[in-house]
């Protein structure tokens, strides 16, 4: 039997925001090891343990593997003693006063929220805020880091049942993914006029979208309230 051994690692950079905690979970279940990942405000930082040679290929992996979206800037490697760790995990995120990093910006609606936006069966269906793990609102939302659904404008949406599944299941595209939303749980569209009123018949945000293009179409001035205002 190969002796154990622990890999503490830093990864500085894009890697927050973009998918990076849960694929390295993926990555460590996929080769067994054990050990957690969690956000700090200025890094992610990792600890493995399991033989020498799969956490040399973990490490390899990080860089090689990187989710679409991440940008590793920096990725350093020291080695402890075993801890005698048994499962990996994702732990809590760590703040520090005054630490940093770079934040991602938005990422436009990936293929795939794209074929459930427009597909009749799916659950969101029309809903203008599908987003996942690949895709949606970051630079604008986030308010503080670590990158975490409290430190955004997300904070005051609960998710639902379905949308909770999603974000706490490993294999689904939106484990993890802070700005989770769908019609039932997440923010709506609404237009108002000068006055705060509503203008549209429905509070369905198709009628409202239509109706903006159509005050558009005719000349009038709108003002767009995102989502990283707070609500
Ligand atoms: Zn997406
Ligand atoms: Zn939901």
């Amino acid at each position: 039997m190969e002796t154990l051994e622990l890999a503490h690692i830093t990864v500085r950079g894009i890697v927050q925001g973009v998918g990076f905690r849960p694929f390295v979970y993926g990555l460590a279940i996929q080769r067994g090891l054990k050990g957690w990942v969690y956000n700090t405000s200025e890094d992610v930082k990792i600890e493995v343990e399991g033989e020498a040679q799969t956490i040399e290929q973990f490490c390899h992996e990080l860089e090689a593997k990187a989710p679409p979206l991440a940008r590793i800037e920096e990725l350093s490697v020291a080695h402890d003693p075993p801890a005698g760790y048994t499962a990996f995990e994702i732990r809590h995120s760590v703040a520090e006063e005054g630490k940093y990093q770079l934040i991602s910006p938005d990422i436009a609606t990936c293929k795939d929220c794209l074929n459930e936006l427009l597909d009749p069966s799916d659950r969101r269906y029309r809903y203008p805020f599908t987003n996942c793990t690949n895709c949606g609102p970051r630079f604008t939302i986030i308010e503080d880091m670590p990158y975490d659904r409290t430190k955004t404008t997300m904070r005051d949406f609960t998710m639902c049942p379905e949308c909770q599944e999603e974000y706490d299941n490993p294999l689904d595209r939106r484990f993890h993914a802070q700005p989770n939303a769908c019609p039932v749980c997440g923010p709506q569209v609404q237009l108002l006029d000068s006055q705060g009123n509503s203008v549209t018949v429905s509070n369905s945000y198709l009628d409202a979208l239509a109706s903006a293009a159509q005050l558009l179409k005719e000349g009038n001035i709108l003002a767009i309230k995102g989502v990283g205002d707070s609500f």
